[in-house]
This record gives structure tokens, sequence and C-alpha cells, in this order.
């Protein structure tokens, strides 16, 4: 499946499709950059921070088998653009942000759409929400250095995890984690470059 052009990914969950093609990107990218809106790539969003590409956001939340059952843990608010995404294929969102002016913006925008099934947190993400947890799904598009232990105590059993890890300056690696009991399964799945996480 390709998106926007350029870069493009494994998508095949039509529902994942329908509703990315749903989101106006516009909306999410400031407005000296309008004009690449529908270009696949990353692009600034103020405060030193990005909105990815459209493409990997498709291909992580993919991951996760996002349904209307399922709530679902965001860490990065960031634009708000991946919250839009999850809040049109999960029950719920949680979302933690750890800038309070971007994420005063990213709700302004996801309310405006009517996405009223999103719960908003400035904090440290690093220690997760626990007042809501276990989650069935955490995505994670802030790099830590190492998957933090919170957000794996606060996956549900069988639950799904999206990360990328990696110390600042160095590669870093996307990873599904998936829950089994005690068990993490981890897989590494292609390199990847986001802001570093605020630990
Ligand atoms: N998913 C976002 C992209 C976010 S960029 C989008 O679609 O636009 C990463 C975001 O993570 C930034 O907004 C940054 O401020 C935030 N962040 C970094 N460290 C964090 C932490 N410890 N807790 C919460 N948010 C954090």
């Amino acid at each position: 499946m390709r998106f926007f052009g350029g870069i493009f990914y494994d998508i095949e969950d039509e529902r994942v499709i329908e509703a990315i093609r749903s989101i106006p990107r516009e909306l999410f990218v400031p407005d000296e950059f309008k004009d690449y809106a529908y270009v696949d790539s990353a692009l600034p969003i103020g405060y030193g921070q990005t909105i990815s590409q459209p493409s990997l956001v498709a291909y992580m939340t993919q991951l996760l088998e996002l349904d209307k059952n399922k709530e679902v843990l965001e860490i990065g608010t960031g634009s708000g653009y991946q919250t839009a995404l999850l809040a049109k294929l999960a029950k719920k969102v949680y979302t933690v942000e750890i800038i309070e002016e971007l994420q005063k913006r990213a709700k302004k925008i996801l309310d405006k759409l009517g996405l009223d099934n999103i719960k908003y947190k400035i904090g440290n993400g690093y220690e997760g929400w626990e007042e809501y947890a276990p989650y069935d799904a955490i995505m994670v598009t802030a790099a830590p250095p190492e998957v933090p232990e919170k957000l794996l105590e606060q996956l549900k059993d069988s639950g799904k995890m999206v990360i990328p890890v990696g110390k600042p300056g160095h590669t870093q690696v996307l990873k599904l984690i998936i829950r089994e009991g005690d068990k993490f399964i981890e897989e590494d799945l292609q390199y990847v470059r986001f802001v570093p996480m605020v630990k």
C-alpha cells in the first residue's frame, strides 16, 4: 500500500487505511509547511519536535491491531496526528505529552475533529499513566534509551507495545513487544529516527 507517494510500508489493514485517509493532516502541521502536508515525510511542529511521516504512523498503528474494544496509551502526543488515528480505531486513547503548549494545540484540533474518546495528560510519559493501567496497547513516539519498566508493567496480558529504542545520537530500533504473562516477546522491526524521550 502506498501513502502520499514517497516511502511506503506494508499497510494491509483496510481499517487503518480508511482511517488515515479520513484525517486532514494539514490541520496538524504548522502553516509554513502546509504545502507538504500530503508528502510522506516527517515535518517540524515546533519546540524541536516533529510529526512522523504518515506511512510510518500507519505502519506502527497497524502493528497494535486495535479495535473498538481496546484502550491504548500513547506517549508523545506531539501534533496529535497519531492520536487522531488511534482515536478512530480504538475505544479510548490515553495520551501523555510533556510540553504543555503542544498538548494544548493538539487537543484543540482533535476536539474540532469531534474525537471525544481521548484523555489527555501533561507529564512525563517515561512513567506511563498508572491511573488507567493496564492497557491493551501502548504506542510510544519518542525514543527512550531502553524500554521503560513502567510501560511494560502497564501493558495487559497479550497486549502489544510499539516503541522506538535507542540512546541519543545512536541508531534507534523500532520494536514490537508482546506480553505473554510475565514474559515480554520482543521483535526488532526496522531502524527509525524519533526525537529522544525525556527521562
Ligand atoms: N506522535 C506525534 C509525534 C511526536 S514527536 C505526532 O504524531 O505528531 C514526540 C513527542 O514526544 C514530542 O511532542 C515530545 O514533546 C514528546 N515527549 C518526549 N519525551 C516525552 C516524555 N517523557 N513524556 C511525554 N512526552 C514526551
